[in-house]
């Protein structure tokens, strides 16, 4: 009964439950990441559920078969590489994409590395199988002259061909993601405060500042106190990738917030407070901390 799924949960409280895997997409350049998010964008649930009007948060959830995928909207390194500059450990899985009618180029090689660099799982997506002159042995061959061997030629590392352009076989490419989310045994709490990276900032003229947040622990609500860097935030609004109000966050999702009053740098963790005294004690020692910062190293 209802009542009994009310106790299990408060009983459960704290601990910590599956969670959604977070993606990003990476590859050489032209070799179709931003197909390759835009055409599993239009499988985003909260998309279809407001009609399709979308609007680019920086991040989107899609699902399949009941299972939810996080994908880090902006292709290529520098989401990846900003945010584990600034320590930040965004993804859970990398999306390697990989034209089969062009094979292993530098950014695919520095697309390898910084996936291993990270420790995450590496997932190949041999895109363009749909083009004349399209070779994934070829493709599987280059990758594997780079250490990356095909979990069918004695390898570990899962291959799907696809093509991004004409959704040629996405479906299998989202349930070996799942498969590999469910091996890497992904949890978070979720019953707490919550906790997470600002993937995006920008500035409205009408909204103000507008920042998008990855909730990675813990559940973001509706009028919490979050702090990101020296910035404290009231959470007036939440939007998910379709443009429609939400209450509520869990983890491995992302959504646009206002009430910022100045906007957080991209890659900074942010985390909520019980009260506003709590944040702005936070943000007030953070800044002042950050304007001794000078001082100190004259001192040395
Ligand atoms: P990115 O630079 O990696 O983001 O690559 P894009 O997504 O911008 O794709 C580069 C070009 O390749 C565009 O002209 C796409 O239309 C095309 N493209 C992407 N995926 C496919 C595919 O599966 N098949 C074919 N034929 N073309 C594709």
């Amino acid at each position: 009964t209802a009542g009994d799924r009310g106790f299990l949960a408060e009983e459960h409280k704290g601990e910590a439950e599956s969670r959604p895997p977070v993606v990003t997409v990476m590859g050489h350049v032209d070799h179709g990441k931003t197909t390759l998010l835009d055409t599993l964008r239009k499988r985003s649930v909260a998309a279809s559920e407001a009609g399709g009007i979308t609007q680019r948060i920086g991040a989107y959830t899609v699902e399949l078969d009941g299972q939810k995928i996080t994908f880090i909207d902006t292709p290529g390194h520098e989401a990846f590489t900003a945010m584990r500059a600034r320590g930040a450990q965004v993804t859970d899985i990398a999306v390697l994409v990989v034209a089969a009618d062009d094979g292993v180029m530098p950014q695919t090689r520095e697309a390898i590395a910084h996936a291993r660099a990270a420790e995450v799982p590496i997932i190949v997506a041999i895109n363009k199988i749909d083009k004349d002159g399209a070779d994934p042995q070829m493709t599987r061959q280059s990758l594997s002259e780079e250490g990356v061997l095909a979990d069918d030629w004695g390898g570990d590392i899962p291959m799907v061909e696809v093509s991004a352009k004409q959704n040629i076989n996405l479906d299998g490419l989202l349930e070996i993601l799942n498969l590999t989310a469910e091996m890497s045994e992904l949890k978070a709490v979720r019953e707490d405060d919550a906790a997470g990276i600002v993937l995006e900032s920008t500035f409205d003229t009408t909204k103000g500042c507008l920042a998008t947040l990855l909730v990675q622990r813990g559940t973001l609500k509706k009028g919490d106190w979050a702090v990101a860097g020296c910035n404290v935030c009231r959470v007036r609004l939440m939007q998910n990738d379709a443009g429609g109000e939400v209450l509520e966050a869990s983890p491995s999702t992302a959504v646009q917030v206002t009430g910022f009053q100045d906007a957080p740098t991209a890659g900074d963790q942010f985390e909520v407070y019980k009260t506003a005294q709590e944040a702005r004690a936070v943000a007030d020692k953070r800044e002042r901390e950050m304007s001794r910062g000078p001082v100190g190293f004259a001192g040395l």
